[in-house]
């Protein structure tokens, strides 16, 4: 498999996105366009980027092998969008095997396809599912939010709540506490419990994620 781009690895993160010590590998390459995207880098050319495959990546963050077992902890995949690179994540879980858990920080909007591979290889889903208003969704991502609510339906289907947490941000001068309301509703009502509420901050007048 090619060496894929890479827009940065961070690791020693605690109780951030995953169980135990995790380290996170962000992809580069994203199907959507957030206005307040902290994350610019994966929308730019993937030129000077640091370039893996599935063998390099496992090599590179085996240096915290300990610390993935004794914590239950391993690699979460971000970006960027991970599910792009369903392929290296599934030769990725070929390589660590059990011993590491592996997490996937998404915002589902990839053919349903991905998803299906992916369920069978990635231990925990943090979903960003943004909002549940298409108008709303649209005009924030540039995206269809019915490709993304189709994909948590099928995800949920496939690996059960307990391994998904999805998360949805109050976002200044897009949406309001009331559409949060009815997106973590809408969310409950399909059975999920792990519905992770936030506010992004302003900061000089530019409002900026968490
Ligand atoms: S889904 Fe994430 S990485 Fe993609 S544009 Fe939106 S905030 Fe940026």
């Amino acid at each position: 498999m090619e060496a894929v781009p890479f827009i940065g690895i961070d690791r020693h993160r605690l109780g951030i996105d995953g169980v135990g010590v995790t380290t996170l590998a962000a992809f580069h390459g994203c199907p959507l366009r957030c206005k307040y995207c902290l994350n610019h880098r994966c929308l730019e050319s993937p030129d000077g980027l640091p370039r893996y495959t599935p063998q390099q990546l496992y090599d590179f963050v085996g240096v915290d092998n300990l610390y993935f077992i004794a914590t239950g902890g391993g690699v979460c995949f971000g970006g960027g969008e991970p599910l792009l690179r369903v392929d290296f994540i599934a030769e990725f879980k070929r390589l660590c095997g059990k011993s590491w858990n592996l997490t996937a920080e998404t915002a589902l909007q990839v053919p349903q396809q991905a998803v299906e591979q992916a369920a069978e290889v990635v231990g925990d889903f943090i979903v960003d599912i943004k909002e549940s208003n298409p108008d709303i969704y649209r005009a924030y991502t540039g995206g269809d939010a019915a490709v993304a609510w189709r994909n948590l339906e099928r995800l949920l289907a496939l690996v059960g709540h307990d391994h998904v947490t999805v998360r949805v941000p109050l976002i200044p001068d897009i949406n309001t506490e009331a559409d949060t309301d009815r997106t973590a509703q809408r969310l409950s009502d399909m059975g999920f419990t792990r519905i992770d509420r936030f506010s992004y901050r302003k900061i000089e007048n530019q409002p900026s994620q968490p």
